[in-house]
């Protein structure tokens, strides 16, 4: 069956004094009904743009969003004019960020708030408004619905604004939520609390989610398959048991080997030596190479095509290659 939400070939680029920043530079995956795909990586890799693009939130210009296809419950987005998108946010896909409190507005309760969602989305009015202000926020667990739909945001914790978030997310009954890094600014108890308030939101309503993180510890709770992304475009895509017994990429290897311990909270990808190479150059080499303990001439004279390794199993290396592999020279040092 089609998936829920496909892309194909979507590039996003900006332009800039410096030049043609590629953010996003042919991103290819699908999202099916009820699964939830995280994008992982560094920040600076292209995932947040990725999530904007497909919104088709990209301001143009600087911006410049191209694609092949990025079709959502089959209507090409490509092709849609601006008004028809419009209806289409908060409708059939809506998005929560880091920071609830800039998505918040100070000077309006949490229940108007909802309240201007539900009336936009689903026209909802009077009684049957208020009804469903309290509903949702119940669903997504606010305590004592109907004294704190009088609240304002400044009101409520950090995992409470987050909540109301998620409630405003769903007030359009989207069958998309893109979720980015919807848990970095909280605390770890509350993240766990969230991610868990995400996967039960899920399994009621059926929604697909797309996940954005830079936090190992969030995808092996949440994610169904996993999507590797490093200066702007996919090095590895698997099911989460595939990625998490046997990581290929060796970006994604680092990724493993930078957690500081088992069962420690913040697993950061930060301490990976080196950095994201700068997006405003096009690239001949693989784009991990400098910073690649495998990495070899073949890797500086041509970049890595998009392979599969094995059932719904991706990745872009020459490792992994049957014909690019065996000119690697042998160090008798491999890790
Ligand atoms: Fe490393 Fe070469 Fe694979 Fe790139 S293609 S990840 S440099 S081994
Ligand atoms: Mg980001």
């Amino acid at each position: 069956i089609e998936p829920l939400l496909r892309v194909e070939g979507l590039k996003t680029w900006f332009e800039t004094p410096a030049g043609t920043v590629r953010a996003v530079d042919g991103v290819d995956f699908d999202i099916r009904q009820g699964e939830t795909f995280v994008l992982l990586g560094e920040s600076g890799c292209g995932k947040s743009m990725t999530a904007l693009s497909v919104m088709r939130l990209i301001p143009a210009p600087p911006g410049h969003m191209t694609a092949r296809r990025v079709v959502l419950d089959e209507e090409d987005l490509l092709g849609l004019p601006e008004v028809a998108m419009r209806k289409l946010r908060g409708r059939k896909m809506a998005m929560i960020f880091q920071e609830p409190q800039t998505s918040l507005n100070p000077v309006f309760t949490v229940g108007d708030q909802i309240g201007e969602s539900l009336r936009v989305h689903l026209g909802l009015r009077g009684r049957s408004l208020r009804r469903r202000i309290l509903d949702l926020l119940e669903a997504v667990g606010i305590p004592d619905p109907g004294q704190r739909v009088n609240d304002y945001p400044h009101q409520f914790s950090g995992g409470m604004k987050q909540r109301v978030m998620i409630a405003m997310a769903l007030a359009g009954e989207p069958e998309l939520l893109i979720a980015d890094e919807p848990t970095t600014a909280l605390d770890v108890t509350i993240q766990a609390q969230i991610l868990a308030l995400l996967k039960r939101l899920q399994e009621e309503r059926g929604l697909s989610i797309l996940l954005i993180t830079h936090d190992l510890g969030v995808v092996s709770q949440v994610a169904d398959r996993i999507g590797v992304m490093y200066a702007g475009h996919l090095v590895e895509q698997a099911s989460r048991e595939r990625f998490f017994t046997d990581p290929l990429h060796p970006y994604s290897r680092k990724l493993f080997e930078a957690l500081p311990h088992r069962g420690k909270r913040d697993q950061r990808l930060s301490v990976i030596r080196g950095s994201v190479p700068s997006l405003a150059q096009p690239f001949k080499a693989c784009r991990f190479a400098d910073r690649c303990d495998f990495a070899w001439d073949a890797c500086q004279g041509q970049a890595p095509k998009w392979l599969l390794a094995e059932s719904g199993h991706y990745v872009r290396c020459h490792l992994y290659d049957p014909e690019i592999a065996p000119t690697r020279p042998h160090t008798g040092q491999d890790n």
